[in-house]
């Protein structure tokens, strides 16, 4: 569709990956967002603000572990303003670079709130109607805040990124992954932090082999987790917050704390959209119902991202903008989500892709499970980081790896070539026969393909 009207409504990691491969395939491209600045809730309130804390609270605790093996520094001296200064030039420098790639490709930008008016056209404040052949929703999602945690002042997750001080006692609403980065950043900064979980057990979903050893760090990081607990209400009382818990049956206690951050889930954008002016149809939480290819109830109008649910990840919202664009300039026949993979950046960082160990078990599918524990891991000592495992989840019968699953430090960084092999439905040959430089966490994939095969180099079977 050359030099046809795409009207992309998000300027997120959904909205302007979509626009700039559209502008490069010859599409005539809008991307309106309602922030002067593009790059969405990851750029400025979520993935990299919050990485660029996570980095200094890991110098910290490398600093702590490093006075065991004869390197001491002292106690860190901590500059708010110019840790808020150093976040702010890096999302600064980010969302410059994305603002001059939009430029290159001459796409249209307009700052302001769209809202859909009909299936062919979007108000936008200030600039009037806007028609379009084809729109692209891409409008994310914000964080799920009673409106009384915000009158006692709680911070949601943006707030948090602001660091507007350290509070001696935090206390961390809800177990998922954003509160518990968050929640390693302030401990690292100073605060005594106290996580409350509802379900019973922290990263839902996640399989608990590997959140045990996260665990078993997080009791050092953290004063303490509560698990099946729920906040039943707040008060603020000057500079304390009166916090009444109730941990499962037991009688309600309560707990005093300097501040609070509520990370108990995001919702998407889709209300005052005008989607009702539309045929796209929304799910009964909110989110816009899309077919395999991304596109909505109404052929003109596809959405991605946040929106559209499913995993609420910046690089699952990226792949989706590409595949809509892909599809709307003539198609590839390829799948909507391959494999995405999910990085829990605690300390250690978390990192699964393809199938779970709980799916497969709650799916009542045939596997088999190979685990490579990091204490045999040359790297991982020289590290002084042992406390990791690297678990393969592999069909029996054809060997192909189904699902990778990584606990250690630096996790994040090794789950793409897990992704990779299940994408190119690799088999446990495959990871076991690629030389794997030594001494990197990587050798850990290759030797448990090789824990697998019943040939593992660092780990002895006892065979005869
Ligand atoms: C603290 C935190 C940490 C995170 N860390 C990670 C991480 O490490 N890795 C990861 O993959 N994901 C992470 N995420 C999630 C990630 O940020 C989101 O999945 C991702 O930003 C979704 O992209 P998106 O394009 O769908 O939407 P968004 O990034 O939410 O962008 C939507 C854009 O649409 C605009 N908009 C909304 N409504 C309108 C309207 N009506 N008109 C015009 N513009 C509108 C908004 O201003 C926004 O800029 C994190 C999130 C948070 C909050």
């Amino acid at each position: 569709m050359t030099d046809k009207s795409l009207l992309i409504v998000g300027g997120g990691p959904g909205g302007y990956a979509a626009a700039f491969l559209a502008s490069d395939l010859g599409m005539k491209v809008t991307l309106i967002d309602e922030e002067k600045q593009l790059g969405g809730v990851c750029l400025l309130r979520g993935c990299i603000p919050s990485k660029a804390l996570l980095h200094l609270a890991k110098l910290i605790s490398e600093v702590k572990d490093a006075a065991q093996w004869g390197l001491s520094y002292g106690s860190p001296e901590i500059d708010l303003d110019k840790i808020r200064d150093w976040k702010s030039r890096v999302t600064g420098n980010l969302t410059g670079g994305l603002a001059q790639l939009c430029k290159q490709r001459g796409i249209e930008r307009i700052a302001g709130r769209a809202v859909f008016k009909s299936s062919q056209s979007v108000e936008v404040a200030g600039h009037g109607s806007i028609t379009f052949e084809r729109a692209v929703i891409a409008v994310g999602s914000t964080p799920v805040f009673p409106a009384d945690w915000a009158v006692a002042g709680v911070m949601d997750s943006t707030r948090a990124l602001e660091l507007e001080n350290i509070p001696q006692r935090l206390l961390v609403i809800g177990g998922g992954y954003i509160g518990l980065e968050m929640g390693t950043v302030y401990a690292a900064l100073g605060s005594r932090v106290s996580v409350v979980e509802m379900t019973d057990g922290i990263l839902p979903g996640v399989d608990r082999d590997l959140v045990r050893i996260l665990q078993a760090r997080l009791r050092k990081t953290f004063d303490r987790v509560d698990l099946n607990t729920r906040v039943v209400s707040l008060q603020r009382n000057g500079a304390s917050l009166k916090v009444v818990l109730q941990k499962g049956e037991e009688p309600e206690e309560t707990q005093e704390f300097d501040g609070a951050l509520a990370a108990v889930g995001r919702q998407p954008n889709t209300r005052d959209l005008g989607l009702e002016n539309t045929r796209v149809q929304l799910d009964d939480r909110g989110f816009v119902k899309v077919d395999a290819d991304g596109q909505t109830d109404d052929s003109a109008i596809y959405a991605v991202g946040d929106v559209i649910g499913g995993a609420m990840l910046a690089h699952k919202a990226s792949h989706e903008g590409k595949k809509v664009v892909e599809k709307l300039a003539g198609g590839t026949e390829e799948p909507m989500h391959p494999v995405v993979p999910a990085v829990v950046f605690t300390d250690p960082e978390i990192a699964w892709c393809g199938l779970t160990e709980s799916e497969a078990r709650a799916q009542g599918t045939e596997i088999a499970i190979a685990k490579f524990p990091w204490g045999a891991s040359g790297r991982a000592s020289t590290l002084g980081r042992n406390d990791g495992t690297t678990k393969l989840i592999v069909d029996p019968h054809s060997r192909r790896i189904l699902g990778v699953g990584l606990v250690g430090s630096g996790v994040g960084e090794l789950i793409s070539e897990a992704a990779l092999a299940i994408q190119m439905k690799a088999r446990v040959e495959d990871l076991a026969g690629t030389i794997h430089p030594h001494p990197t966490l990587s050798e850990t994939l290759m030797e448990a393909a090789e824990v697998f095969l019943g040939k593992s180099t660092h780990q002895y079977k006892k065979t005869r």
